[in-house]
């Protein structure tokens, strides 16, 4: 039996590596503390996973969803991103039910790429842009990122001759992993660049819900003129601590929204209703429990600031995002401190380079643990460094 070539070509899916070694270690009795994946450790509010309860035992939610959505879930998409960021969205051509956003920013790929285009993506980054080329046999182009230039990444370095056969830009701020923000003028940038590209701006903002300080991310969809060449993923997984439920959705330029729809129509048939029912309600209830989830985020994050501060390691405060992205100590790689930190502390960092050439000399530390955790993970280090 023979795979198809473009599995060949796929790096080892970062977080798989690391739960490979994470057992090794667990099974030796080893207690290993993760701060690796980015997935929330507090439940699902409690009154999403009510109307959960009750959605499911409603019979009509037993049979095929409409595949791009149920009419009401997506009108509650745009009535939510109307309330968040004052976007006018027609909820029948200009929304689309996503089985969580990874699904869509891989199906985007199907929908616009074909085999030896280009696609660019960040040089840090959401592994999927590239692997989502991969897999319709297109290449990445990686557009350097830069601390100071503050992570956005360069799009207007990007060579002609690449340009001439690209078809998506993919960025995402707030961004996962380097905790990057972005201006309103780049975002302007992004969307004239594509515009004189005939490219298709894919905006990912999985975490616009978590600012902290007081910092309210926008959506690119705000910027004028964005939805003639852009789409944003919206997603419920780390707004309202649903990454298992698999709920988002595409919204934006119409031509993208079918396009992708016309894929999704061919390979998946819908998200289940009652899972559509819950998300209206998290979106349309208070939002109280995302800002408490942004109060935790940021006492965290202060804690794991602090905590490296004390060991020497300055890094600057993300003003959003559930990750702090720490430069290395001189003298190792981004894989050699994560390899160090997992053996020596049995702690899981995620190496920076596991994101994309420009991550090379970064970890990533997610807040997704527990304080108590989080605390002893920071001191298990400390220790670590101080041998
Ligand atoms: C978590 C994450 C996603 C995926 O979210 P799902 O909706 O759970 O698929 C997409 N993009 C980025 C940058 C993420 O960090």
């Amino acid at each position: 039996m023979k795979t198809a070539r473009n599995l060949d070509h796929l790096p080892p899916y970062l977080f798989a590596q690391i739960d490979a070694k994470r057992d090794a270690l667990v099974s030796q009795g080893i207690d290993v503390i993760s701060l690796g994946i980015g997935d929330p450790d507090i439940p699902t509010p409690e009154h999403i996973v009510e109307a959960m309860a009750q959605a499911i035992r409603n019979p009509a939610n037993h049979r095929y969803p409409d595949y791009a959505g149920s009419k009401d879930y997506r009108q509650a998409c745009a009535g939510w991103m109307q309330r968040r960021f004052g976007v006018e969205l027609d909820p029948a051509t200009e929304v689309l039910a996503l089985i969580g956003s990874k699904e869509g920013i891989a199906h985007i790929q199907t929908a616009f790429v074909n085999p030896g285009d280009y696609v660019l993506a960040p040089s840090i980054g959401y592994p999927v842009y590239s692997g989502g080329a991969t897999l319709m046999h297109a290449q990445t182009y990686f557009m350097p990122m830069r601390a100071e230039n503050g992570f956005l990444a360069e799009f207007d370095t990007v060579p002609g001759e690449i340009l001439a056969q690209a078809k998506i830009l993919f960025i995402g701020y707030p961004n996962n992993p380097t905790g990057a923000i972005a201006t309103p003028e780049y975002f302007d940038a992004a969307i004239a660049f594509c515009k004189e590209h005939d490219l298709l701006l894919v905006h990912d903002n999985a975490y616009s819900e978590l600012g902290f300080d007081g910092y309210v991310a926008p959506s690119i969809l705000e910027r004028p003129g964005a939805k003639e060449v852009a789409i944003e993923m919206f997603s419920l997984s780390k707004t309202y601590n649903m990454t298992g439920w698999r709920i988002a959705f595409a919204c934006g330029n119409p031509t993208a929204i079918k396009a992708l729809g016309t894929v999704k129509n061919n390979l998946d048939s819908g998200q289940f209703g009652a899972i559509q029912e819950a998300a209206i309600v998290a979106m349309e209830s208070s939002q109280d429990c995302v800002a408490q989830m942004c109060v935790l985020y940021q006492r965290r994050r202060d804690l794991v600031l602090d905590a490296l501060h004390a060991i020497g390691i300055e890094c600057e405060a993300p003003k959003a995002t559930i990750y702090v992205w720490v430069k290395i100590p001189e003298g190792y790689t981004s894989a050699s401190f994560a390899e160090k930190v997992l053996t020596e502390a049995h702690v899981i960092v995620t190496p920076g380079s596991g994101y994309g050439p420009d991550g090379e000399g970064f970890i990533r530390i997610s807040l997704t643990t527990p304080d108590e955790l989080l605390l002893e993970a920071v001191r298990r280090i400390k220790e670590t460094m101080a041998k």
